[in-house]
């Protein structure tokens, strides 16, 4: 099967609806545009029962130490009723012989690395976005058939790794998003550039990435169900629907994306903050209250993308400008500033070496996991009532500024600030 992208003939389809578009990715080297987008299958579950032949075909759940719910199902349990973010005391009521077995992080990224080195066989322009998820471009690849790329990339993780995964593949980010998750397990589906408003018009705002149930049911109350009702919404609609603007949104519904792939390459992709102090420091509780408000911040926007962290890294530069960094994983992803502070500043401890006064503090978090959505009901209620205040904290300082609650170590700090 071909597949022949025809950015223009999609411009002109979407052009009839008369609106103002943004800007289609048109590459610079005039290459065609081809997305695909990996997804694996309940992946935890599936690594686990790759790694364990005894797991394969039972109903068995991964389990979070810290909390106790269901971080990933296997199929087989999950034709039993058994889905994330569900309590595991429920899920072991609904199904008592259902197997628990806990994480193993480090395996799992074991495997994520080996998966996307299948990608690799195809393209260098592949962007990571968690730890079992990515896009990759392969509009650069003239030697292979797309789709027929995407089906060998499925094959060989499927023999080498005994893991399934799906995919998507279509003109932009946003299609192949969407293609990759509507039809798992072993999902395959490839949208031409003249199928794109066929595929996306019927469904419902929820396949839209980014969208949550609050703004869902906002867009519901404006009549705004699906791909389609959105694509046409007129702008009055779209401005009440959204409270003004909404046309990058509109644009994504009717399948315009201009995000182009961002190679992993590199650093790899994390959420960190440093800052330079005023004068230079070996006062330790500066230092600290210093280091909790990088690991506030880099939290805060983890949480904002929804996505959870593994391993964090200090770094801190001297007097003199040299550095030193240290890195070290946790046994389980973390969301929670709670989750880093101590082990932040025992690390900033190992990393500050030089009997010298610190000029600068980074902290950083890497290994990126989508976090787990909160169960309806936490067996561990400390972390539940550090999720709620982790989340009241977010909306106050939103609203109010950053100053209007502050955490010890803020007071610490702007205690300090004061001659
Ligand atoms: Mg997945």
């Amino acid at each position: 099967m071909s597949f022949n992208l025809n950015i223009k003939r999609i411009r002109s389809e979407v052009l009839q609806d008369g609106a103002q578009l943004p800007d289609l990715p048109t590459d610079t080297s005039g290459e065609r545009s081809v997305i695909g987008h990996l997804d694996a299958d309940a992946f935890f579950a599936s690594v686990q029962q790759a790694a364990d032949p005894r797991l394969r075909g039972k109903a068995m759940a991964v389990g979070g130490r810290q909390r106790g719910i269901v971080a990933s199902a296997s199929y087989e349990a999950r034709k039993l009723g058994i889905y994330t973010p569900m309590p595991m005391a429920h899920a072991l009521r609904l199904c008592p012989d259902l197997i628990v077995v806990p994480g193993d992080f480090a395996r799992f990224e074991q495997f994520s690395r080996l998966m996307f080195s299948f990608v690799y066989d195809y393209t260098p322009k592949v962007e990571i976005c968690s730890i079992d998820e990515g896009y990759f471009d392969l509009g650069g690849n003239h030697e292979v058939d797309p789709a027929e790329a995407l089906a060998a990339i499925q094959r060989n993780i499927a023999e080498r790794l005994k893991i399934t995964v799906s995919q998507g593949l279509g003109p932009n980010k946003i299609i192949s998003q969407i293609a990759s998750k509507l039809r798992k397990p072993r999902g395959l589906i490839c949208v031409q550039p003249h199928e794109v408003r066929g595929f996306l018009d019927p469904l419902p705002l929820k396949h839209m990435h980014g969208l949550g149930p609050v703004a869902q049911k906002r867009l519901a109350d404006h009549n705004l169900h699906t791909f389609k009702d959105l694509a046409e919404a007129g702008t009055e609609q779209l401005h009440a629907a959204f409270g003004g603007g909404g046309e990058s949104w509109q644009a994504l519904a009717r399948g315009i994306d201009p995000r182009p792939v961002i190679s992993s390459h590199g650093p790899a992709k994390s959420y960190g903050h440093q800052e330079t102090f005023g004068h230079d420091s070996a006062d330790e509780e500066f230092l600290r209250n210093h280091l909790r408000r990088l690991v506030d911040k880099a939290v805060e926007r983890l949480r904002e993308d929804g996505m959870a962290a593994r391993t964090y890294h200090v770094r801190v530069r001297y007097k003199d400008m040299s550095e030193t960094e240290r890195s070290q994983s946790v046994d389980e992803p973390g969301d929670l500033p709670e989750d880093f502070y101590t082990l932040a500043e025992a690390l900033m401890k190992k990393a500050w070496q030089k009997r010298m006064p610190l000029r600068l503090i980074a902290f950083r978090l890497t290994n990126l996991y989508k976090a787990l959505p909160p169960a309806d009901l936490f067996e561990q209620p400390n972390r539940e009532r550090r999720e709620a205040l982790q989340n009241v904290l977010t909306e106050i300082r939103a609203r109010y500024g950053r100053q209007a609650l502050m955490r010890g170590h803020d007071v610490g700090m702007e205690a300090a600030r004061r001659p």
